[in-house]
């Protein structure tokens, strides 16, 4: 192999090509902007932010902090860029987006062992080292190429996700644990409603304030997928009939069928973490908050990841990525940002630079590398790769995702730290003894 080949120079495709680069392995990078552009893309630059120019909380007591911390540890490119384009923003990390971009784009094109490629790559390539970086709105040509390789069932092009809330957040002094006439797979957590509280949260989610929306992404409302304010909307028993249905639930308090009830889904293996089921939906995240916590159980619930819908592609990684981000159907082709089901630019990063590092590794004659559990990095490379393939869905890093410490510790922040410590001490020592 003479060189690895990215194809996708936003920010998952743009840091895995520099951590190719700075291993001294030779990279094609292709993008197709400024010759043809996404939906949602408007400039010629790599890693361009298409929506806010945050990459969310900067303290390490929060999750994507952590990946942050990681990244800068591993010499990321994108935390770099960052880090010199910040812009205040509170607790957050803000950027200036048209100099964080540029920058990104100057390093890559300057970079002696970068071919940059501004041109549209319509199907996969057969073979060599490959790492496909297309994201959420991969052009058609290479959507339909991927698909071939995927098979039909395991490549998504929409997102209707509902809201995952963490267990120990949960009152279950409200709560029941059962399944629809007691059959069927796994237990739920069942939150049972009378009609007074049925009808005040019926109420409050059907006049509760929506996200607008993009053109292109107007079209997706399809039955069976509704939001659920929308079902909300349709009238006062609506939510009875659809998500909310009752039926072959006992509440084993009072021994009767609850008026209402909201199921709640186990969404991780180590079942920290549960998602709403059948609330997709696309109110704004501080009315999902406040409408979703009068659900009985809920009041102090922990968002790790709120509900969204919108136009993404991605694939069911747990059927068809290893961790190391290579494809299990075809060697030496490695996933990376938003499509392998992932969510967020800090994330998508994070995977390109797994992906790129595993590449460089593959190039060099060397295994590619599982990143340590206890990391954030590790986390979700295992959450995407081992979430159930039946009900896969994106996901934010959150510390939900994390082996727990072996000592629990009560309060939220001083343990979040502590997940920190642990996971950055673990970083530092598996990065040298791996050579990574
Ligand atoms: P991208 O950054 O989109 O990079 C993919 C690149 O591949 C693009 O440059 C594209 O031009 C190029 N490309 C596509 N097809 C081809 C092809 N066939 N040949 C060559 N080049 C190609 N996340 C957040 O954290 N905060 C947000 O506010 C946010 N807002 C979003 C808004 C929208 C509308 C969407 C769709 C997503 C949003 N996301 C957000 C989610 C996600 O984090 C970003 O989409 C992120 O950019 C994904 O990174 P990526 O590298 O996977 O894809």
């Amino acid at each position: 192999v003479e060189a690895v080949t990215v194809i996708g120079a936003g920010l998952a495709g743009a840091e895995a090509a520099w951590q190719l680069a700075r291993r001294g392995v030779p990279v094609i990078l292709y993008e197709m902007r400024p010759h043809k552009f996404t939906p949602a893309h408007h400039t010629g630059f790599f890693a361009e932010l298409v929506c806010s120019n945050s990459l969310r909380a900067a303290a390490l007591e929060n999750a994507v902090g952590l990946l942050k911390e990681e990244m800068r540890l591993l010499d990321s490119l994108i935390m770099a860029c960052a880090d010199r384009h910040r812009v205040p923003a509170g607790g957050a990390l803000a950027v200036d987006r048209e100099g964080f971009a540029r920058a990104v784009t100057e390093v890559l094109e300057g970079h002696p062992l970068v071919e940059v490629r501004r041109e549209e790559v319509t199907a996969l390539p057969g073979e060599g080292i490959v790492v496909l970086a297309t994201g959420p709105l991969t052009s058609e040509a290479m959507s339909r190429s991927l698909r071939e390789l995927t098979g039909e069932d395991y490549l998504y092009f929409y997102d209707a996700v509902a809201p995952i809330v963490t267990r120990e957040s949960i009152n279950f002094d409200k709560v029941f644990l059962s399944s629809r006439y007691n059959k069927g797979e796994g237990e739920y957590i069942n939150c049972p409603m009378n009609k007074e509280e049925y009808e005040r949260f019926q109420e409050a989610l059907a006049t509760a304030e929506r996200a607008s929306r993009k053109e292109f992404e107007k079209e997706v409302n399809f039955e069976g997928c509704l939001p659920i304010e929308v079902l909300a909307r349709r009238g006062k028993d609506a939510m009875r009939y659809g998500p909310l249905k009752p039926v072959g639930l006992v509440d084993p308090r009072t021994g009767k069928q609850p008026y209402a009830v909201v199921q709640l889904r186990q969404d991780n293996a180590a079942g920290t973490l549960y998602n709403l089921v059948g609330f997709q939906t696309h109110l704004k995240w501080d009315e999902q908050k406040r409408v979703f916590r009068m659900i009985p159980g809920l009041e102090e619930a922990e968002f790790v990841r709120f509900g969204v819908m919108h136009r993404n592609t991605y694939v069911n990684a747990p059927v068809l990525l290893a961790p190391t981000f290579e494809c299990k159907k075809r060697a030496g082709l490695f996933l990376a940002g938003q499509m392998t089901g992932v969510e967020g630019y800090v994330e998508s990063a994070a995977s390109g630079l797994m992906a790129g590092v595993n590449a460089a590794r593959l190039y060099r004659g060397l295994r590619p590398v599982v990143f340590p559990r206890e990391t954030a990095h590790g986390s979700l490379a295992h959450y995407i790769t081992s979430a159930d393939p039946k009900h896969f869905q994106p996901m934010n890093v959150n510390f939900g995702l994390f082996p727990p410490l072996e000592e629990h510790i009560r309060d939220r922040r001083r343990r979040n730290l502590a997940l920190a410590g642990r996971a950055l001490k673990t970083l530092e020592r598996w990065k040298r003894e791996k050579g990574i």
